[in-house]
């Protein structure tokens, strides 16, 4: 089984409590571990994978919580880095309707550093790269760049989800399209939504976004669309695969345990080669990691709603 390095943001969301969506009224909050790239590397070890998490925390009482979170999900910490700036805070709210409120405190998230030995951990592993704030500038940027075309190898498996936030890139998605494209040409495999696909490829129709990020480079693409399913779609070959039916309370993390569990089962894969190959065996695990994301949903929080692999077996 092949490792899966997981590169991006850990922070603390700190999630109010009853108020509805006005962050300015709101007086309690719950917090709890987020960061989508942290999220996927406790879907991948949840499932009994082998997760490697490559981020920076403050030194502080928060960054520890949330190393201790991943530790506790069985997420390798050993190359998580630690930094005097104070742990990177988010302060959601979430109406009935799932409209969010949102501020944003950014810390230790951006001090990330090239780690030059890496490069030699992911000759013939993979590296999932979940780009949300590492497209925000910092020196997690500058990382991030030189891990995706410094440290990968042809034997490297690349994962790539541009987790796109509308509170983030308001007004400058030109700037967001521009920095996620030279990652989506390298990639062998794209997670995009809906709305991240259009917006990539400028196209509304989803078949032709798919078309133009394939020429891009990309070869297996995935889009998740909630409870329709996901479209899987490589250069031979499209088609949407159902999701299961749940009651969902919460969608928070349903694409990072996707993505997770697609890349827990591309782990166990000898070649790439082999797996673009073979659609039954493609869509069987697209399948599996619907079912994954469906059950996500039937809980509150991202981390504490990812299934076992015990709940994905029954
Ligand atoms: P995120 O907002 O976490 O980044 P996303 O938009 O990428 O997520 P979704 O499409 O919400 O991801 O969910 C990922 C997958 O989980 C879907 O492709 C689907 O298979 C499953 N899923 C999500 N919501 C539901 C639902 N309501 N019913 C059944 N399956 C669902």
């Amino acid at each position: 089984m092949k490792k899966v390095f997981c590169i991006g943001e850990l922070l603390i969301d700190f999630v109010a409590e009853n108020q509805g969506k006005n962050l300015s009224k709101a007086k309690e909050f719950t917090k709890k571990a987020g960061g989508a790239p942290a999220n996927v590397a406790c879907a991948i070890s949840k499932l009994e994978g082998k997760s490697v998490f490559v981020g920076c925390v403050g030194d502080d009482p928060f960054g520890n919580f949330l190393l201790n979170v991943l530790e506790e999900n069985n997420v390798d910490t050993t190359m998580a880095q630690k930094s005097v700036v104070f742990t990177t805070l988010a302060f959601v709210s979430i109406d009935d309707d799932g409209e969010r409120d949102f501020v944003f405190s950014r810390g230790a998230d951006k001090e990330l550093k090239y780690d030059p030995a890496l490069k030699k951990e992911f000759k013939n592993n993979m590296v999932h790269f979940g780009a949300a704030t590492a497209m925000l500038g910092g020196n997690l940027e500058e990382a991030y760049n030189r891990f995706f075309f410094d440290a990968l190898t042809k034997d490297s498996f690349i994962s790539f989800d541009p987790n796109y936030r509308e509170d983030l890139w308001k007004k400058k998605e030109d700037v967001f399209i521009k920095k996620c494209m030279p990652f989506i040409q390298k990639s062998h495999l794209g997670k995009f939504s809906l709305e991240e696909a259009q917006l990539l490829s400028g196209k509304e129709d989803l078949n032709e976004a798919c078309s133009v990020l394939h020429e891009t480079g990309v070869a297996i693409i995935v889009v998740t669309l909630g409870k329709e399913g996901t479209l899987l779609s490589t250069k031979d070959f499209s088609k949407t695969i159902p999701s299961i039916e749940v009651a969902p309370v919460d969608t928070t993390g349903a694409g990072d345990s996707f993505i997770g569990c697609l890349l827990k089962q591309i782990s166990t894969h000898d070649s790439l080669e082999a797996l673009l190959d073979d659609e039954t065996e493609l869509t069987k695990m697209v399948a599996m990691a619907n079912k994954a994301g469906a059950i996500t949903t039937t809980n509150f929080g991202a981390i504490e709603s990812l299934p076992t692999q015990k709940q994905l077996d029954t």
